[in-house]
Order: structure tokens, then C-alpha cells, then sequence
């Protein structure tokens, strides 16, 4: 069964993820916040959204007006059924609206709280893991409160964070689209709509990496085994050669091409490629001590890095030390 709220993570009871939990709990509890910084935005010159300094970001969908924000609640509905509210819906009408839904559906002849926001945002956090139980209509009041947040944000000038980008891939569509939303307690892949726990990400980062290593161990080995075979056979070239690695000093029987080609490799060459990719092996070794160390360390740079050498030991698959398994 899918949770209710996000629609797509798997859930074992109830309706609700442990992730959406913990965002119903943490928006309330940040609407409560804004809503206290809100007096300070109601200056003349304000009541159209319009800030006296500074700019709002993104265009929203709604006209913000911090006094419409900030009105007592109201008996009205919320849902709107007519269209005709032109206005932003106060903060405490919105939560006494769902404080008296609430209370009828739970039928525990609860009294209700007094309707100012910081009461009325405490009564619902509350109940919330009562709600995402039982209560039928926990999808709208996430989006309800959702859609609070933002105009509240906006009106008090607190910009939104941005998703951050999470250099690993993911684990169910292996592209590099992972991101962290902020204050949310998860990672979305923004291919395939993934949803995983911070405690999900952590684990599979684990894993990434511990595949990574048991690959990488070996392939270490092979790479640096083939690196010193070239480097022999570049040395060997170097010392024997009785003529200057330029083309006209060649003047072989083939074709003029092949004399530049076999310049362009030349042992210096050779020796300078052999150089380059043992420093990637040592950038490697490096991050994976400085990831043993640091267990938090992002997995991103050990995968990118396990890339690049699975791609540069391809010249060499055709030695029998070759594994598949290294393949790209
Ligand atoms: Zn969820
Ligand atoms: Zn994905």
C-alpha cells in the first residue's frame, strides 16, 4: 500500500509514511513560526504583498496579502465551493476549519481549542499521528497546510531553500537525479520518483559503496599491473631507440601517417598517459581512506571515481585478467 500523502512510497499500516509524519509535524510547527513574524510585515504600503525592500522570488499563484493572512478565524469554508475568494484564507481560519473536522470525525466530544493559530496549530499536532491513521481526507490537509506554508514564506521574506542535488545515483532508476528537499525528511529521484527516508539513503549509500570497494579492490590491482607493464615497454622503447621520435626522423616504408602516429605515442607519451592514470588510482585510494574515516563522506565521489577507472581499464580487457564485472 502506498502512503496517501507522497502517493508512492510503500507503507506497512496506516496511511501515512514515517516521512510525511514528520513533514505534517515540522510544517506546522514552521506555519506557527511564520505566522509570529507576520505583525512585523503588515507596515503601510505592505497590505498588497508588495515588501518594501528586497523582492519576492517566484510569482505566486494566489495574491498575498499578510492581512488577509493574518485575520481571526472564520466560520467560512475553506474549500471554496462558490470560487468567489479572492483574498488569501486567514492562517487560523484554515487550521479551525480542520480543528472542528477533526474533532467530528474523532466524535470524543473534545472541547475545542481556542481559535488563535499558536492554540489551534498545538490541538492538530497533537492528533496528527491520530489523523494520519485514521482521518480520511490526511491528503488534503497536507496540502492545505502545504499551501499555507508558501505564501507565508513569501509575505515574511524567508526564500525557499532549493532541492539539494545528491551526487550518488539512485537505486531504482541508476540515474544521477537524487535530491534532498529541504526540511523534508527525504530523497526524491527526480527521474523516477523514488521517495527514500533519510535512514533509506544513508543505507543505500552504504551499499553503493561497499559494492564499490569489493569491485574496486581488484580492479585497483589489475590497473596498476597493466600501468607498469606499459611503463616497461615505454622505458624499453625510450632506451633503445637509436633515432628522435619525430616523423621525418622515421621515414619508415609505410605511410607517412603511421610514422605520425607512432610519434604521437611515443615512450614520453606513453610514460605521461601511465603517469595521468596513476594519479586518478591515487585520487581513488585517498577518498576511499578519507570515506573510511569519515563514514558520513558523500558516496558520489568513490562512484564517479569507480567510473572512471572501470572506463580507463576497458583498453585492457582483453587481458585474461580481465573481469567482466568491471565493465561499464
Ligand atoms: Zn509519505
Ligand atoms: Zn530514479
Amino acid at each position: 500500500m502506498k502512503c496517501v500523502i507522497d502517493q508512492r512510497r510503500d507503507i506497512e499500516s496506516g496511511q501515512v509514511c514515517d516521512g510525511c509524519r514528520a513533514w505534517l509535524a515540522r510544517t506546522l510547527v514552521e506555519i506557527v513560526e511564520l505566522y509570529a513574524l507576520l505583525p512585523a510585515n503588515l507596515t503601510p504600503g505592505q497590505a498588497q504583498g508588495q515588501r518594501v525592500s528586497g523582492s519576492r522570488e517566484a510569482p505566486l499563484p494566489l495574491r498575498v496579502d499578510p492581512l488577509d493572512l493574518g485575520m481571526p478565524a472564520r466560520a467560512a469554508t475553506v474549500h471554496d465551493p462558490l470560487g468567489d475568494q479572492i483574498g488569501l484564507l486567514s492562517v487560523a481560519t484554515v487550521l479551525d476549519c480542520w480543528a472542528r473536522d477533526w474533532a467530528d470525525v474523532r466524535a470524543m466530544r473534545e472541547t475545542l481549542p481556542e481559535p488563535s493559530v499558536a492554540e489551534l496549530a498545538k490541538w492538530l499536532g497533537n492528533r496528527t499521528d491520530w489523523a494520519c491513521d485514521h482521518h480520511p481526507a490526511i491528503d488534503e490537509y497536507a496540502i492545505e497546510i502545504e499551501a499555507l506554508r508558501h505564501p507565508l514564506r513569501s509575505v515574511v521574506g524567508v526564500s525557499e531553500i532549493p532541492p539539494e542535488h545528491l551526487d550518488v545515483p539512485c537505486r531504482r532508476c541508476d540515474l544521477m537525479d537524487l535530491h534532498r528537499l529541504p526540511g523534508q525528511d527525504r530523497v526524491e529521484c527526480g527521474s523516477c520518483g523514488d521517495l527514500l527516508t533519510e535512514d533509506e539513503y544513508s543505507r543505500w549509500t552504504k551499499m553503493l559503496v561497499a559494492d564499490i570497494r569489493s569491485h574496486m579492490k581488484e580492479l585497483v590491482e589489475f590497473l596498476r599491473a597493466r600501468l607498469d607493464e606499459d611503463e616497461h615497454i615505454a622505458c624499453g622503447a625510450q632506451r633503445t631507440a637509436d633515432f628522435a621520435w619525430v616523423p621525418a626522423a622515421l621515414q619508415s616504408r609505410w605511410d607517412a601517417r603511421v610514422d605520425d602516429h607512432i610519434c604521437r605515442w611515443s615512450p614520453e607519451r606513453a610514460l605521461a598517459e601511465v603517469a595521468a592514470k596513476r594519479a586518478l588510482l591515487t585520487v581513488y585510494t585517498e577518498a576511499a581512506a578519507w570515506y573510511d574515516a569519515n563514514k558520513s563522506a558523500p558516496a558520489g565521489e568513490l562512484h564517479g571515481l569507480y567510473i572512471a577507472l572501470q572506463h580507463i581499464a576497458l583498453p585492457y580487457a582483453g587481458h585474461p585478467d580481465y573481469d567482466e564485472a568491471w565493465r561499464p
